[in-house]
């Protein structure tokens, strides 16, 4: 039942996410700087949320993004970060 609940909530019809679910107060960015392209966030990004060319810096888009934190995770080179929305400081 709650299941069901949260998957209609989070989910469309045809299974993939919805785009910002939940409106939490931060946002997921990558940095220009520290990113190298290798293209993994953008394969673990279930909302294909994650664009950019191999060897240069890749980009999310914030309207698809689910605010997941699956990229984060993935990324060795830590070049992405949680921002607080409203002051843009790194968030934990
Ligand atoms: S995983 Fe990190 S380094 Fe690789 S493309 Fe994504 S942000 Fe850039
Ligand atoms: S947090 Fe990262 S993996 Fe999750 S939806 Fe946003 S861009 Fe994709």
């Amino acid at each position: 039942m709650l299941k069901d609940i949260l998957s209609r909530l989070t989910k469309n019809a045809d299974g993939k996410p919805k785009s910002n679910p939940v409106r939490a107060p931060y946002r997921y960015q990558i940095n220009s700087e520290k990113c190298r392209g290798c293209d993994k966030c953008k394969k673990v990004c279930k909302a294909e949320a994650i664009s950019g060319e191999r060897g240069k810096a890749y980009v999310i888009d914030e309207e698809k993004c689910t605010k997941c934190g699956t990229c984060m995770k993935w990324c060795k080179y830590k070049a992405i970060q949680r921002l607080d929305m409203y002051s843009g400081e790194p968030k934990q």
